[in-house]
């Protein structure tokens, strides 16, 4: 059977129906989630959105955002959600390690579990699978799957497009990677369906604090580092900066982009040593330089081959200089 049929016969009964994405959910998880549930909803399902923690308050303008569920603010509530639930949607994260710790709660769920993705290698936890890496977004997906469900002209109201245009604008870094000939379809759809996309833009990237702008200049000026013969650049962050500079969540949400705008810049790696002590690399690189191998390989991460993220139980010195000798493997 066509597996869009599958799950439009699942969906035929009202039933509870719990959306969760991954942890330091961006636009696009967000996006994806609430535009979901606002197109669920319609079909007098009852949905709740679950966020592993806390969101970037940029996206407060998002509709229905005041509604999601936090579970590092209110685990009780996240829990209640999930046990009722008769299906589980998963929503822009392929592997259980990207929602912890829900992911025990999720994998005791007896529910039918769908997975709407855009990452490299999913993990078989769930029973029905919308995942294609060529895709820019969930966002995207998100648009294709009511499409599929023959609902595009009807269901999608202004709110559900904002949505989805969020997700859209913040994974494709305002159409500059990540696109396809779709992208660009169904962004014009939503614009027909009146989405602000000028407002929509301002919101997100004009959106920057003071404090933000200083982490940005001590970044750039003390902390980058670059190695031309590996076209490559490292960003890095000591504990004693995020005390310093108050550095708290999204404060350096988009810092590794500024290395790709050096000419000649091809791989960029943002290597901090949070406050609690983990070591987190978010990596990004051009064209066939997969920085997803690297991420799996050597940092116990993944996500896509141009944009991967991972962490490191060593030192900070000693993340970096382990970075500087695999690199050479992925140029
Ligand atoms: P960022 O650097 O913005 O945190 O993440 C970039 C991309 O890598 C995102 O698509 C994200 O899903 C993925 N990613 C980040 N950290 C991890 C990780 O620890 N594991 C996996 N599998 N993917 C990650
Ligand atoms: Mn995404």
């Amino acid at each position: 059977m066509d597996p869009i049929e599958d799950i439009k016969a699942k969906l035929n009964t009202p039933s509870n129906i719990a959306i969760i994405t991954h942890r330091n959910p961006d636009g696009d998880a967000i996006g994806s989630s609430i535009a979901l549930k606002l197109y669920l909803q319609k079909s007098a399902h009852k949905c709740d959105v679950i966020l592993p923690s806390e969101y970037p308050s940029v996206f407060n303008y998002l509709p229905d955002l005041s509604e999601v569920s936090v579970f590092d603010l209110d685990r009780d509530r996240a829990r209640h959600i999930l046990k009722h639930a008769d299906m589980i949607f998963c929503l822009d994260f392929n592997s259980l390690d990207r929602i912890d710790p829900l992911a025990l709660e999720i994998n005791e769920s007896t529910a039918y579990k769908a997975m709407i993705d855009h990452h490299i290698d999913p993990e078989p936890f769930a029973d029905w699978y919308m995942s294609d890496t060529e895709s820019s977004s969930t966002c995207e997906l998100v648009y294709r799957f009511i499409e599929l469900m023959g609902d595009a002209d009807q269901a999608i109201s202004l709110d559900i497009a904002t949505c989805i245009f969020t997700g859209i604008v913040t994974d494709t870094g305002s159409f500059k990677y990540a696109t396809n000939p779709e992208v660009y379809r169904i962004a014009s759809e939503l614009k027909k369906k009146g989405v602000d996309d000028y407002q929509i833009n301002d919101y997100i990237f004009n959106s920057w604090t003071g404090r933000q702008m200083s982490i940005l200049g001590h970044a750039l000026r003390n902390r980058l580092e670059l190695i031309p013969e590996y076209k490559t650049g490292i960003i890095s962050l000591t504990k004693a900066d995020y005390h310093k500079y108050q550095i708290g969540r999204g404060d350096t949400e988009g810092l590794v982009n500024y290395i790709l705008m050096i000419k000649g810049m091809e791989v960029a790696a943002f290597v901090r040593e949070m406050p609690h002590g983990e070591i987190r690399l978010s990596l990004r690189s051009k064209g066939e330089i997969s920085v997803q191998d690297l991420a799996h390989k050597h940092f116990g991460g993944g996500g896509h081959k141009n944009a991967s993220g991972g962490s490191s139980k060593d030192s900070l010195a000693d993340t970096i200089a382990k970075f500087k000798e695999v690199l050479p493997d992925f140029i």
